[in-house]
């Protein structure tokens, strides 16, 4: 080194050394800025931008080595032989490409350094001795070996160190950085070569022919200078050109990223390169602080492995995977992955798009939550009960404790969804469970397990006292009454009590067994609560039995019809029947549709019923001698829940019943869901002809209201006023100021449950229309009321017409 200074002090023209350098560092930058491209870039593509790099590189260590010899030795005079010189310029060019196609092709990146960077050495080594060689002069060359091995050991050195942090030149700096190596490596190389070298005079060379003489060889070199600022300001401009368009590509990017809800990035090596807002979001981070932070950082630890793989060069492009990252405050988020190569800013680099997945993840937690939880109350519904219970049962199995399940059914709950409304018994519904749920501990398992019904788990329950306290003071949460539209609702409830171990084995039979309890709970008295009792369990299941053969009892032919007579006040003609139903049980006899309605329309059942008794009222009627009318009772939850006019006009073409025999008995309770809707269905059921009649009058608050509603034919006075009829003042009243109110709108008026001479005189006082009751004939088999049957309580009971 130390002799290369000297060597330039000494025996250069300073000034010339200095041009030298300058264009060296002008080539070497460009140079540098020419391989950071190609690095970027595909290998394919890489190659011209290295073609180019080798031509302004080689170009530059030539022009470098001649000026350098203009301003060596200036005094002597030097001729060059040609061909040698071009020789010189083409083991520049040609090495440097060799080593910067090694540097850039090789996939390990140490080896491509080393060899590449010692390719680089040789192509300026062999380019200057070469170039040495070329010299004619006075006398001849002594080498001095070390120095020559020094030169190029240099040379070798920084080329490979040039090379080495060429890798990654992606800032103007780190250029600048490199391109000093490069030309450092060519300057050192030249100069410790000059040094080690000696002029031993001696005779003058013959001139002419193949050789260049200074002032050519100056031309050369001023030619070849101007080639080589040539290729440079093309390169460095075509460079900037390129450069615009990326930033241009870059805004675009950006901005149409940033309209994507998707997390976008883009990364080169592992680093990120850019991100949009939404990534900025998700992370947590702004966008300047994600850029240029390595990937891994941004990921959850496990998600690495997965990463780096995608990360190698030969993955075009993966199937979107599931993954984590990491936010700025730690949190794991589950997003869906993908990436793909692309081209940017003229290089390669892999595009990554994640999707949050927590959206996701969410929706099905809460798709998993509704199907195991109930929708109305979100308390957990059978499957979990029967789930944690089982797990309760085991624990207590392990522990040897007990556990309790409490089944609790609220009370007075039916009468509040028919007659208050839907929306009064959700409220209901939601505020019981919540108020269960307050007085529970959270260990305790509480869950709705049907309309009305709620299951509680509570483990330790070792004594039954404590259970029993507990029962009650659940019960007494329920006392206060419940807030709807303004008023108050009151609700009781009554629990049954199943102890594990003890009252059954499995979770189910447990459960049946608080199901048992509070049935038996319900029948001792309201609001009560009561432990399971194997010996009283029959009657309830009996119950519950009963439910399950009402389902199919009108296909098994139980069902039938009875019919009493509908007998006029005054002259005892018998205008019609009323069709009543029952149930002939195969085992236990005839069962009364008090019994079984309210069953029925609990579980439903009586859309079919309803169906099969309009259907057979209407087929009998239809096949009747004298041609009377029909009454068919319709339940509320009938009429709500089935195409009522549908299934009646269907019965009225099928039997061929003429539509003025019918008649259709409903309750105010039909009115209390949806009013409109009654009406409309009553109004098609009248514009079919049909009769219209308002059932057991007189009970519902509302009554009058409904009759301002819809105009019916009818009105049936309840029969819970008849019998206090001529014993007090109040029913009398009552029962006239019915009748006249009815008369008033034009109705018929019918009293129903007369029992007795005494109640048929007041109301045919008071002026009713039509009577029924045990008195005039007691529900029966339509064979009982033969005409001769008929006109015998015609004349047992009426003033048998004039004349007669
Ligand atoms: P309802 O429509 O008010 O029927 C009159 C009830 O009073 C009948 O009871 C009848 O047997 C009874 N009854 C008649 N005369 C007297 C009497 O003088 N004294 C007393 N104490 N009772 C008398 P039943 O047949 O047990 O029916 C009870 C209720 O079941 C009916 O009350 C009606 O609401 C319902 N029901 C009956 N058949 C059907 C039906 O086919 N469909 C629907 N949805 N409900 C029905
Ligand atoms: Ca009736
Ligand atoms: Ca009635």
């Amino acid at each position: 080194m130390y002799q290369g200074i000297t060597c330039i002090i000494r025996d250069h023209d300073l000034r010339l050394v200095l041009v030298a350098a300058l264009i060296c560092g002008l080539g070497s930058f460009s140079t540098v800025t020419l391989i950071t491209r190609a690095q970027a870039l595909p290998a394919r593509a890489a190659i011209s931008w290295l073609i180019a790099a080798a031509a302004v590189f080689g170009c530059s260590i030539w022009t470098l080595h001649f000026i350098a010899m203009l301003a060596f030795m200036r005094q002597m005079p030097i001729a060059y032989d040609v061909r040698t010189t071009v020789a010189s310029i083409a083991i520049a060019v040609g090495g440097v490409l060799i080593a910067f196609l090694v540097w850039r092709l090789i996939a390990l990146r140490l080896v491509g350094v080393v060899l590449g960077g010692a390719i680089l050495g040789l192509a300026i080594a062999g380019m200057h001795y070469t170039g040495v060689s070329a010299m004619r002069l006075p006398g001849h060359l002594a080498f001095s070996h070390e120095g020559v091995a020094l030169s190029i050991a240099c040379g070798l050195a920084l080329a490979m160190l040039a090379l080495g942090r060429a890798r990654h030149a992606g800032t103007l700096l780190r250029q600048i950085e490199v391109s000093f190596w490069l030309g450092l490596s060519v300057f050192t190389l030249h100069f410790i070569g000059m040094a080690a070298l000696r002029v031993v005079p001696g005779p003058a060379l013959p001139t002419g022919g193949n050789v260049l003489g200074s002032g050519i060889l100056a031309l050369a070199v001023a030619a070849v200078s101007a080639v080589l600022l040539a290729i440079s300001l093309a390169a460095t401009l075509v460079e900037r050109h390129l450069a615009e368009r990326t930033m241009q590509e870059f805004t675009r990017m950006r901005v149409l990223n940033d309209l994507a809800h998707e997390v976008m990035m883009i990364l080169r090596h592992g680093i990120v390169l850019e991100v949009n807002s939404a990534g900025a979001r998700l992370f947590g981070m702004p966008v300047q602080e994600i850029v240029g932070m390595p990937i891994e950082r941004l990921f959850a630890k496990n998600s690495v492995p997965v990463l780096l793989r995608d990360q190698m060069d030969d993955v075009e492009e993966n199937w979107p995977e599931e993954m984590a990252i990491t936010t700025a405050t730690g949190k794991q988020v589950a997003v869906e992955f993908s990436s793909r190569r692309i081209e940017f800013q003229g290089a390669g680099a892999t595009a990554i798009a994640l999707r949050d997945l927590s959206e996701r993840k969410r929706n099905e937690a809460r798709i998993e939550h509704l199907a195991h939880h109930d929708r109305l109350t979100d308390l957990p519904g059978r499957f979990l009960l029967r789930e944690r219970l089982g797990r309760a049962m085991q624990a207590a199995v392990q522990d040897s404790t007990s556990v309790a399940v409490l089944h609790l059914n609220l009370d007075r709950f039916k009468p509040i969804n028919d007659v208050v409304g839907h929306a009064a018994g959700d409220a209901v519904l939601i505020e019981v469970g919540q108020r269960l749920k307050q007085a529970l501990r959270a260990t305790d398992t509480l869950a709705r397990i049907g309309g009305d019904e709620f299951a509680i788990v509570l483990t330790h329950a070792e004594m039954p006292g404590r259970v029993s306290t507990f029962a009650n003071r659940l019960l007494g949460t329920l006392d206060r009454p419940i807030l709807f539209d303004g008023a108050h609702i009151s609700i009781g409830a009554s629990i049954g009590v199943a102890m594990y171990p003890g009252d059954g084995d499995d979770a189910e039979a447990l459960l049946r067994a608080a199901a048992a309890a509070v049935d038996q709970a319900k029948d001792a008295a309201l609001g009560s609560v009561r432990f399971f009792e194997a010996s009283t369990n029959d009657a309830t299941l009996e119950r519950r039995q009963l439910q399950q053969e009402l389902r199919d009892a009108s296909q098994r032919g139980e069902l039938e019809l009875v019919y009493q007579p509908v007998v006029n006040c005054h002259t005892g003609d018998v205008p019609s029947f009323e069709a009543l139903l029952r149930w002939r049980h195969p085992q236990s006899g005839l069962i009364s549709p008090g019994a079984f309605i309210p069953l029925a329309e609990e579980s439903g059942a009586i859309s079919q019923i309803g169906h099969w008794t309009i259907d057979a009222a209407c087929a009998a009627a239809a096949s009747w001698p004298v041609p009377r009318g029909v009454a068919v009772n319709v339940s509320p939850i009938q009429f709500r829940t089935s195409d009522v006019p549908a299934i009646v006009a269907a019965a009225l073409a099928r039997t061929g019943l003429d539509p003025a025999r019918l008649e259709i008995e409903i309750t105010e309770g039909v009115f209390i869901d949806d009013a409109a809707r009654a009406v409309t269905i009553l109004s098609s059921l009248r514009s079919m002809g049909i009769r219209l009649a308002l059932d057991d009058f007189g009970t519902g608050y509302s009554a009058l209201s409904y009759l301002r509603l819809f105009r019916f034919d009818k009105i049936k006075i309840d029969q819970s006023f008849v019998p206090d009829l001529g014993h007090r003042e109040e029913a009398t009243t009552i029962v006239k100021a019915i009748i006249a109110l009815g008369h008033n709108l034009g109705l018929t008026v019918t009293v129903e449950g007369v029992e007795t001479e005494d109640q048929l005189a007041i109301i045919r006082t008071q002026g009713a229309d039509l009577v029924q009751g045990y008195l005039l004939g007691r529900p029966a088999a339509m064979d009982r009321f033969s005409e001769d049957a008929i006109a015998g309580m015609q004349a047992a009971l009426f003033t048998p017409p004039k004349g007669a």
